[in-house]
């Protein structure tokens, strides 16, 4: 929106409580229309973030068909507007109002955010949904970015994902002894105590590094987003077990100050499409994944396994270590951390007379 524009609607708006104050308020609240921008994290046309069902560009359509074409959003693929990893700030600033993300890019504003995204053994999707919804979470992700003038809302799940493209095979916790590997986060720091030699890369540089042999291993997401990048070219060993993200979150990130100008029926619009694509596009990757599993394994000579037993236990320990430091230095983190877990104590148990019980006797 140009600065013009801008400031034709400031006047319109203040017109329109002109009028509301002259005893026409329903007419002028009708006529009140938002054009705001959204930014991704990822470039446009990037499949589940910013293409296809439940993603950042069906979000903007949702609320738009939703409001009735009063809330306007213009999406912007990362590096269109701003570079990728820059929402957070500009959110904050106000210069953009929503960002399409995920807040385990937030970690070094505030580490409490790696909850609302995906935590290394964490909660599943049907755990996480249940945290945000109904245990508290949501409350807390506004409670976290209160500081920011931030609120956030989950819009997007990859489910489970994978461990990622390994050059050898891991058979023991020893083979991770200077093991070359591009993870991000979190479960990064847990590799990298345990000696792997970890490396930041954008997505688009993993392929060639794995590849060239810069690196001799690979977490990206899944079969359907990791065959997109050519990843089974470059290695054959296809570890399975998502330790490391068990249900990845997308976050819908929306500056506060704007969204306290919507009134009470947009605010609920944007709830509810961001809800419903939470829901959507992780439908969207159970489909897509087995699709590219299939193909990776039948055609493309992968070998999928998952990790042993025994190195699980060590990435297990490695982890508990990690988050007990992160929470002994930030107390905003530990309050996070203590309903996330708490949480996840009432879930496993009743997981353990329902879900689990199913899908280890019925599927299998
Ligand atoms: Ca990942």
């Amino acid at each position: 929106m140009t600065t013009s524009r801008r400031k034709f609607l400031s006047a319109g708006t203040a017109a329109a409580v002109g009028a509301g104050s002259l005893g026409f308020p329903m007419v002028a609240k009708a006529q009140q229309t938002f054009n705001w921008k959204m930014t991704s994290a990822y470039p446009k046309g990037s499949p589940f973030y910013m293409d296809g069902p439940g993603s950042a560009t069906d979000l903007a359509k949702r609320i738009e068909v939703m409001s009735g074409g009063r809330l306007k959003i213009q999406v912007y693929g990362a590096g269109e507007l701003i570079p990728a990893l820059e929402g957070f700030d500009a959110v904050r600033a106000g210069t953009v109002e929503m960002n399409h993300a995920n807040s385990y890019f937030w970690t070094g504003k505030t580490f409490a955010a790696q909850y609302f995204c995906a935590v290394p053994f964490g909660l599943n999707f049907q755990g996480v949904n249940g945290w945000f919804y109904d245990g508290g979470g949501i409350n807390l992700w506004h409670e976290v970015y209160a500081p920011f003038g931030m609120v956030a809302f989950p819009c997007g799940n990859t489910g489970v994902q994978m461990t990622g493209w390994f050059k050898k095979e891991i058979k023991s916790v020893a083979d991770f002894k200077g093991l070359k590997m591009r993870i991000p986060g979190l479960a990064g720091k847990v590799y990298a105590s345990l000696g792997v030699d970890v490396k930041l890369l954008p997505g688009g540089e993993i392929f060639p590094a794995l590849e060239r042999g810069v690196i001799d291993a690979a977490e990206f997401v899944g079969p359907f987003q990791d065959r997109r990048l050519g990843l089974q070219k470059a290695a054959k060993f296809y570890h399975t077990t998502g330790w490391h993200e068990p249900a990845t979150v997308s976050e819908l990130l929306i500056n506060k100050a704007a969204w306290d100008k919507l009134p009470a029926d947009l605010k609920a619009v944007v709830e509810n499409a961001a809800a419903a694509c939470n829901v959507i596009s992780e439908g969207w990757c159970q489909k897509t994944n087995a699709d590219a599993m299939e193909d990776l394994i039948k055609n493309q000579g992968v070998i999928a396994k998952p990790l042993p037993d025994a190195v699980v236990k060590a990435l297990r320990e490695a982890t508990d270590k990690v988050l007990a430091e992160a929470i002994a230095k930030d107390p905003v983190t530990k309050k996070v951390h203590d309903s996330y877990m708490a949480y996840k104590k009432k879930f496993d148990s009743w997981s353990g007379y329902s879900e689990s019980v199913y899908h280890n006797k019925i599927l299998g």
